[in-house]
């Protein structure tokens, strides 16, 4: 049993505890933990309360809201995405999430989740990866090489096992921090003049663009057969990045059908096209890659149940380390009906 004042101090894990907390463990490391709690929340997929996320836009971004529960835990992520940001010097996305105990309501960690965003994005990009991705991938195309970039690379290393990242982005300067901030990682990273060039030889193509539009970062002439399609950038109403035609040849899986037909590229389709649920993949319930030559399409989004598994993660590996600080967060009144009284206590000492 906690006492009264345990409970009312809420772990909180800050941006600096973050990075201090992946350093410890290590970046690999941690995408590898992350991928292996969201595979297993994956597994016990009908456990969960779901919902397509609440989502307010405006004409530079949105704010969005993620919540989910186990029944036992409940989780919610704030996060934004405003592609114009990077022009004021803001990160397109930012996001902090938080963790309750569903039996008394109270909030047992509130953490930063920029960092582990990046982390959670990445870790199921490469879990899906591992699953669809035909075999013997080694190779993949970054296209967009922006915040996300690194951790997506890092996370088909460690997960999936790719070998080499073939980068490319609008901007050279994007993909010449990405290759920096890459080297020494044990993965050979090539730059590449187009995206063209990005997907010579390679069997996973990632997209990971940011831009409020129907883009076409992939046209339909681009994409061969066989190859494994890891579409992130696109993942909000009007905000695509793979040609329809695209769509029509792949084999589609995705989070929650309900949230990625409003957000992710089958916005672009029917609303009754045929999509494979990931969780049912990974429980034998639903067929993942067909044959050597079918194009696999992962059409990401990002679903509240991988930051759920990500927030139990980090409540999981803090404890009993000092990579937190109790936050003052719940009133804790000696009487928990008198609020009042101990708000009147407390003039006394000011
Ligand atoms: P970012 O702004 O840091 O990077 C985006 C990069 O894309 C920039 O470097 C930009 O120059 C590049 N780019 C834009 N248009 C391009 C084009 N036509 N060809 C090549 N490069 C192009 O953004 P980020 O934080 O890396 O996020 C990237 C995208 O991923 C965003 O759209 C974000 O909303 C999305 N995202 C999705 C998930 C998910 O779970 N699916 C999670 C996090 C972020």
């Amino acid at each position: 049993m906690m006492t009264p004042s345990d409970k009312a101090l809420v772990p909180f894990v800050s941006v600096d505890h973050m990075m201090k907390l992946i350093h410890h463990i290590g970046v690999e490391e941690m995408l590898k933990g992350l991928a292996a709690y969201i595979e297993a929340d994956f597994r016990r997929w009908e456990l969960f309360d779901k919902t397509p996320r609440v989502a307010s836009h405006s004409e530079k971004g949105v704010i969005e809201l993620m919540p989910t529960s186990d029944g036992e835990d409940y989780g919610f992520k704030y996060v934004n995405g405003h592609p114009g940001n990077t022009r004021d010097g803001l990160q397109t996305v930012t996001a902090f999430g938080l963790l309750a105990d569903v039996a008394s309501g109270y909030p047992v960690l509130l953490t930063e989740m920029t960092i582990l965003t990046a982390l959670r994005t990445a870790a199921t990009s490469a879990l899906v990866a591992r699953l669809l991705a035909p075999k013997g991938a080694h190779v993949m195309a970054m296209i967009g090489n922006g915040a996300q970039s690194e951790f997506q690379s890092l996370a088909m290393k460690a997960i999936a096992g790719v070998d080499e990242v073939r980068l490319y982005d609008i901007d050279p300067a994007a993909t010449r921090k990405c290759a920096a901030n890459l080297a020494g990682q044990g993965i050979t990273v090539v730059s590449c003049a187009s995206a063209e060039e990005a997907m010579l030889g390679a069997q996973i193509i990632t997209t990971c663009t940011a831009d409020k539009q129907y883009a076409t970062i992939l046209t339909d002439n681009m994409i061969g057969s066989g190859v494994h399609i890891n579409a992130i950038g696109g993942d909000c109403p009007g905000k695509t990045e793979l040609a329809p035609a695209i769509l029509q040849r792949a084999g589609i899986f995705v989070e929650y059908p309900e949230q990625t037909r409003i957000e992710g590229e089958i916005q672009q389709l029917a609303p009754d096209h045929p999509v494979t649920e990931i969780w049912q993949v990974l429980t034998g319930q639903a067929q993942g890659r067909t044959d050597d030559r079918q194009i696999t399409l992962f059409d990401s989004v990002g679903f509240a149940i991988e930051d759920f598994s990500a927030l139990r993660y980090i409540r999981d590996q803090i404890a009993g380390t000092g990579f937190f600080r109790p936050l003052d967060l719940l009133a804790d009144p000696d009487d928990p009906r008198d609020l009042f009284g101990m708000l009147q206590r407390s003039k006394t000492q000011v």
